[in-house]
C-alpha cells in the first residue's frame, strides 16, 4: 500500500462534494483563492507550461505572488518550454519548484533499455513516465495536502469527467483542485490574451497539449486535443498517471 495513503486528510468527503459544488460554475479565481488561503504552504500548484497552467499561475500569483508552483522537468522538454518556463518565471517573480528525476533511478533506465523506450510499448512508455515524472510528483506531492491543475474535461475521454474539487486517491487522497474543469479550449486563450499571459510558442504550430519533446506532436483540425500526446497509443491510454482517475470525486495518476 502506498505509505502516502495513510496521510490524515483535514477536509472530509462531504465538504470536498459540497466545495465542488460551489465552486463547479464560480469563477476559477474563487477555488484558487480558498485553496490559498485554506492550504498556504501544503498547497502546490502543477504546471507544464501548457496554456491552462499558464492561466493557473497567472490567477494565482495574482491572489498571492508566494503561492508554490511546481514543473516536472524531465529532461526531455521541448527549448519553447524551458523559453516559456524562464518568461513566466521572470514575469511573476515566483520560486519556480523544477523537480528532476531520480539520477540513479534514471541512469538504471536509460543503460538497460536506451533514450528511447518509451516507443517500445505501453509498458515502457509507462516506466519512462514513471521514472521522469511520477516519482518526482510524488516527491513533491508528499510536501503538500493540496494541488492545483490545469485538467479540463473537455480535453480528452480520459478527462471527461474531472471535477472541479475532488479526492486523489492515488496521490495519497490530497485535495485536487481543476479551476478551469469546465473551461473550453476557447475560454483559457481568451484569458490568455486579455491578460497578455506569456505562453508556449508551439500552441502557434499545432500543439494543442505539450509534453515531452519525444512524445509529443502537432495535431490535425478536428482532431483531440492530446491527440498529438503518445500518438502511437490508443486514446483510452493517453495519460502518464498523473491524472489517472479512481471514480467521481478520486483520481489517480499521470499528466
Ligand atoms: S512523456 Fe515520454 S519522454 Fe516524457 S516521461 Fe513519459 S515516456 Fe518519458
Amino acid at each position: 500500500m502506498n505509505e502516502l495513503l495513510s496521510r490524515p486528510v483535514a477536509l472530509s468527503d462531504a465538504t470536498l462534494e459540497r466545495l465542488d459544488r460551489r465552486f463547479a460554475d464560480a469563477p476559477a479565481e474563487a477555488a484558487i483563492e480558498y485553496a490559498i488561503e485554506r492550504f498556504g504552504s501544503r498547497l502546490v500548484v502543477a504546471s507544464s507550461f501548457g496554456a491552462e497552467d499558464v492561466v493557473l499561475i497567472d490567477i494565482a500569483a495574482r491572489i498571492d505572488p508566494s503561492v508554490r508552483v511546481f514543473t516536472l522537468d524531465t529532461g526531455r522538454l521541448h527549448q519553447e518550454t524551458y523559453e516559456v518556463m524562464d518568461a513566466i518565471v521572470e514575469r511573476y517573480g515566483i520560486r519556480l519548484e523544477v523537480m528532476v528525476p531520480n539520477q540513479v533511478s534514471l541512469q538504471e533506465l536509460v543503460r538497460e533499455k536506451g533514450n528511447n523506450s518509451f516507443y517500445a510499448s505501453i509498458e515502457d512508455r509507462r516506466e519512462c513516465c514513471q521514472v521522469r515524472k511520477l516519482e518526482p510528483l510524488r516527491r513533491v506531492l508528499d510536501t503538500a495536502d493540496a494541488w492545483v491543475t490545469g485538467l479540463r474535461r473537455e480535453q480528452s475521454i480520459t478527462r471527461a469527467e474531472v471535477a472541479t474539487v475532488e479526492r486523489d486517491i492515488t496521490n495519497g487522497g490530497l485535495v485536487k483542485f481543476n479551476p478551469l474543469a469546465s473551461w473550453s479550449r476557447a475560454d483559457v486563450w481568451t484569458y490568455i490574451e486579455r491578460h497578455g499571459v506569456p505562453y508556449n510558442r508551439l500552441h502557434d504550430r499545432g500543439f494543442p497539449s505539450i509534453g515531452c519533446a519525444p512524445c509529443t506532436r502537432a495535431v490535425l483540425p478536428g482532431e483531440d486535443e492530446r491527440a498529438g500526446r503518445w500518438w502511437w497509443e490508443r486514446p483510452e491510454h493517453k495519460e502518464c498517471g498523473l491524472h489517472a482517475r479512481a471514480g467521481l470525486h478520486q483520481s489517480s495518476a499521470t499528466h
